[in-house]
């Protein structure tokens, strides 16, 4: 076994005695995993839970002050994803979303005898377990490659989709490696071919431009915590038309779709913090763009490193590099230590032995896929920051790689570098 548990632990208990902490600095690069709330989504929720807390089934005044609010969110949150008020549901977060979007294609499919669904092997598990799911129930699940860059093209989808495809599912952006796939395109193939398109789009929501009408999108996700909004709360655009089906039963909330009082503090908080993100997005994928770049040249400064991910076509605050001879939980210990809160890719599988799915699908071998060191900036992310980590993680790598017998290997000419 490549991975040795009794490695990472002496590594961790390694002082770091040479590297120094600069007192000052806290570096929050975690912002694929979750983000801070916004002083506007703060203060745009505040009142719906001080004084306007209504119900907005109630037929009262206070009731109705809350509706009207819901209806203003979803107004503002169907005017940033280029769809109509009426077009939005509410759930309780971008995984509630997917599986409701899925599962909706999955029913309406199989009444027609279409039982094939279409996704990509690196989708986020919110996806991939729904579809695991439906495999178990009798549907036939076609995962697709993804190409070394992180990328799937529309030709893939296109040669894929049978008269029996009920659905393609395919992310917008990816979560740990942040490729930005042809979503327009695949759009465009899949309203050609008369088959319904889900895209995940928690990833992209607030970062990058999205225009479900433009883009041929049939049902999109987005989760309120990744562009500084609250946790536990999401949307689902699903095309009219379509007769979305209801994961929940209950009451007539949501036109009946999902059931259960509004979160209307959240839903509130959400549409403030979407609104905010599309009002500055180029501004802030400008300065994070910067940064990104930076990051990526020093890093790759880093011999035996590789970037994950396209160059190119990726979100604008998204960094993933692998490090040969390293291992990436004891890299984010160190880190940590080092006032620097980052991630490997993906905060499902930490805690288990598995590498990431993701890095496993663009080819990455194992030993190679756990050195893997995920930085996803925000807009608040500086330049002085990204020199912090860049010299940070240089001298946590030599650190590591110092008492590493795998690296020992390799520098002695034992083992083969798979990183040139
Ligand atoms: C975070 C994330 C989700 C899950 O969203 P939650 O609101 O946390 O349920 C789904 N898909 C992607 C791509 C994500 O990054």
């Amino acid at each position: 076994m490549d991975y040795n548990w009794w490695e990472a632990l002496i590594n961790r208990w390694y002082p770091l005695d040479g590297i120094e902490r600069k007192s000052d600095m806290n570096v929050y690069v975690d912002n694929a995993a979750t983000t801070k709330m916004s002083r506007t989504a703060i203060d745009a929720m505040l009142p719906y839970m001080e004084s306007e807390y209504g119900n907005p089934s109630s037929l009262h005044s206070v009731g109705q002050r809350a509706a009207e609010a819901l209806l203003k969110a979803r107004q503002s949150v169907a005017k940033n994803l280029g769809c109509e008020a009426s077009e939005i549901i509410f759930t309780s977060g971008g995984s509630e979303a997917d599986n409701q979007a899925i599962l909706t294609a999955a029913i309406l499919g199989a009444r027609k005898g279409k039982k094939r669904i279409i996704s990509t092997a690196f989708e986020h598990h919110a996806v991939l377990h729904t579809l695991e799911k439906l495999k178990k129930q009798g549907h036939e699940i076609e995962l697709l490659d993804v190409h070394e860059n992180g990328m799937v093209s529309a030709e893939q989808v296109k040669d894929a989709i049978r008269d029996d495809t009920a659905l393609v599912t395919i992310m917008y952006a990816n979560n740990e490696i942040g490729s930005i796939l042809p979503i327009a395109e695949i759009g465009a193939v899949c309203r050609e071919k008369g088959v319904y398109f889900h895209t995940d789009a928690v990833q992209a929501a607030g970062h990058i431009k999205i225009d479900v009408k433009e883009q041929n999108i049939d049902m999109l996700s987005i989760s309120g915590h990744k562009f500084h909004g609250p946790k536990g709360v999401g949307a689902l655009y699903v095309r009219r038309g379509i007769a979305v089906q209801n994961l929940i039963e209950g009451g007539a909330q949501e036109r009946g779709k999902r059931a259960g009082t509004e979160n209307i503090p959240a839903i509130v908080g959400m549409a403030a913090a979407l609104d905010e993100a599309c009002a500055h997005m180029d501004e802030n994928a400008a300065k994070m763009t910067k940064i990104r770049d930076r990051l990526i040249e020093g890093l790759l400064e880093i011999p035996h490193s590789i970037l994950n991910g396209d160059r190119e076509r990726r979100l604008p605050g998204h960094v993933n590099i692998c490090f040969e001879g390293i291992e990436g939980e004891s890299l984010l210990l160190y880190l940590d230590d080092l006032g620097i809160c980052a991630s490997s890719g993906s905060a499902c599988t930490s805690g288990s032995l598995d590498p990431s799915h993701v890095l496993l699908a663009i080819g990455r071998p194992h030993e190679i896929a756990h050195g893997s060191l995920r930085l996803s900036l925000c807009e608040e992310n500086t330049e002085e920051e990204a020199e912090y980590i860049i010299s940070s993680v240089k001298s946590v790598v030599e650190r590591i790689r110092s008492m590493s017998p795998v690296w020992r290997d390799l520098q002695e000419g034992r083992k083969q570098y798979v990183i040139q």
